[in-house]
C-alpha cells in the first residue's frame, strides 16, 4: 500500500485508511528502528512519548486527502548532547511544522507560480484545497530564487 500512496518515501508504512464522502485518512508511521539527534548525530532508539500530526495531501479522486502520521519523539543518548528529546523527520514526507506534505507543497507551488496569489488560492479552492492568497505569497517566497537564464541570441 505504501508504493501506491506513497511513492519513494522510505521507511514508511500505512497501516489503515479510512474513506468518507469528503476525505481519506491515511494512517501512517516510521517503520526505522530509530532516528538521529539533530544536533549531535546520535542514532537513538529509546521512545519518549509520540504524538500525531495532520498533514494534508494532494486530494484523491476528487477528496481531501489527510494523513495521520505517527510521530515519535525520542531521548538523546549522548550526555554531553544539549538537546534532551528530538522528534523523528520523515524525509520527502513532511517537513517540521509543516500543514502539507512535501508534494502537495510542490503542487501548491507550481499553482502559485503560474497563479500567483489570489488566483492560486482559488484554483487550489477549486481542487478542494483550502489555502489563503498570503499562504500562497508565502509559498512562493520560500521557494529558492530561480537560476536566471542567459538571453537568447547574444551569443
Ligand atoms: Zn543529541
Amino acid at each position: 500500500m505504501e508504493g501506491l500512496l506513497l511513492p519513494s518515501i522510505a521507511n514508511v508504512s500505512v497501516q489503515s485508511l479510512d474513506v468518507s464522502h469528503e476525505a481519506v485518512r491515511v494512517n501512517v508511521s516510521s517503520t526505522s528502528a530509530g532516528a538521529e539527534c539533530p544536533d549531535c548525530g546520535s542514532e537513538s532508539t529509546r521512545v519518549h512519548s509520540s504524538y500525531l500530526r495532520f498533514p494534508a495531501d494532494v486530494p484523491s479522486g476528487g477528496r481531501l486527502v489527510v494523513l495521520r502520521l505517527r510521530v515519535r519523539r525520542f531521548f538523546c543518548p549522548e550526555p554531553s548532547c544539549a538537546r534532551r528529546t528530538f522528534a523523528e523527520q520523515m524525509p520527502g514526507l513532511t517537513r517540521r511544522h509543516s500543514r502539507w506534505t512535501e508534494r502537495l507543497r510542490s503542487t501548491l507551488a507550481a499553482v502559485g507560480l503560474a497563479l500567483a496569489g489570489r488566483a492560486g488560492a482559488r484554483m487550489a479552492r477549486a481542487f478542494g484545497l483550502p489555502i489563503s492568497r498570503s499562504a500562497v505569497l508565502r509559498l512562493l517566497d520560500a521557494l529558492p530564487e530561480p537560476a536566471v537564464p542567459a538571453p537568447r541570441g547574444w551569443r
